[in-house]
């Protein structure tokens, strides 16, 4: 990122190691919808940042008080990788603010991120996990930000046997929180979206039934479809600021409204009292980061090693060689109608 609504090739130093932190080579990566908003000026207004956030990388070089890696190994690396000397992640489980919002986000939002021939991780013992053997690079790379962010949105949301709960957006992450809230136990699992190659994934991740918002108001759809009652969770992955006084308006009293959007610094909530019962509802509305460090995506590995789901059924289209990152990151802007996600191979 050059500057807001600029992006291109850049020259950089050679990132340094500190005493607890690795270099990595990136051998794939993929781009967020969070790279692309970040490009447009989406957390301010930043100049010659390198983007990307998602990666399995080739360890290089380690600080001298990294014992679990060596040079040569291939590591899945969290999109998000917290400072876990950080007190305020001993009082907060999911991320930590010591340095500001988002501050384990440390990609993009605090320093370079991972499309560049070396990238630097903090904290390597904590946040990298080995590439586990024979797991597929595409799976694992699906772990770091889009199933570690999806899965969260379910977490956040509490999902319960039997609850019916709507996902608004089925983009990756969207996706990802189908898959999440089928595992958890949903029953009815509405999925909001129109994108052919989505609506085929998120049938096939658990949705039961699909909800197109250009069909008319979603609020009356999904109503309609429940008789009247509304729905349990409310998991938000699409559209805009209006999308949470319509995910309000579906939640039964006593829900959870869990969003996983990034809305724009300049945007502002309306909230009619109405909407929210009046302040009287006992509907909570959360929105939070998800959480960082290898734990976490040893987990997700383990999922996907003992065939709970295939979270590279994401990947509708592949480039191989470092020089494709470009058209990998300009197709994740532009977003055409058959893209679910894009991935580099190196
Ligand atoms: P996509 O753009 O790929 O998907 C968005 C989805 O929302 C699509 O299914 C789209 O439908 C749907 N949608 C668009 N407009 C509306 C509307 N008005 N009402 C209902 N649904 C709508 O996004 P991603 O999955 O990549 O990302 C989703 C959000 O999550 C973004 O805001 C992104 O920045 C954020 N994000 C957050 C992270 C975190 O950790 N918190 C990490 C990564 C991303 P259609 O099928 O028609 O295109
Ligand atoms: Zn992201």
């Amino acid at each position: 990122m050059l500057s807001v609504n600029n992006v291109g090739w850049m020259e950089k130093e050679k990132p340094v190691a500190g005493p607890l932190d690795a270099i990595l080579r990136p051998v794939a990566v993929a781009p967020c919808s969070s790279d692309t908003h970040t490009s447009h000026g989406g957390s301010g207004d930043q100049k010659n940042l390198i983007l990307g956030h998602e990666a399995i990388g080739e360890v290089v070089e380690v600080g001298e008080l990294v014992t679990r890696f060596k040079p040569g190994d291939i590591v899945v690396v969290p999109c998000c990788t917290p400072d876990w000397l950080a007190t305020d992640l001993q009082s907060n489980k999911y991320n930590a603010h010591d340095h500001g919002l988002m501050a384990s986000f440390k990609f993009l939002l605090s320093k370079d991120g991972v499309f560049a021939e070396f990238f630097h991780v903090n904290q390597a013992d904590a946040n990298l996990v080995k590439l586990p053997e024979g797991m597929d690079m595409a799976a694992a790379l699906m772990t770091v930000d889009m199933m570690s962010t999806g899965f969260f949105g379910v977490e956040q949301a509490e999902v319960e046997f039997g609850d019916t709960v709507v996902v608004i957006g089925i983009g990756p992450v969207g996706l990802m929180a189908v898959a999440g809230a089928h595992l958890k136990g949903a029953g009815r699992l509405i999925a909001v979206g129109t994108r052919p190659n989505s609506v085929a994934v998120a049938k096939e991740f658990g949705a039961t039934d699909i909800i197109s918002y250009k069909d008319g108001d979603i609020v009356e759809q999904i109503l309609k479809l429940t008789n009247g009652k509304g729905v349990d969770r409310v998991i938000v992955a699409g559209g805009k600021t209006d999308t949470i006084n319509q995910a309000l308006q579906l939640l039964r009293p006593g829900g959870i409204v869990s969003n996983m959007n990034f809305f724009d610094a300049t945007e502002t909530f309306e909230i009619p009292a109405w909407d929210w019962g009046l302040g009287m509802s006992n509907k909570d509305i959360r929105g939070g980061f998800c959480p960082g460090g290898a734990r976490r995506i040893e987990k997700m590995l383990e999922m996907i090693q003992y065939n709970r789901f295939d979270p590279a059924k994401l990947i509708t289209h592949r480039f191989d060689g470092f020089d494709k990152i470009e058209d990998a990151f300009k197709l994740m802007d532009e977003k055409p109608a058959d893209l679910i996600k894009p991935a580099v191979f190196i």
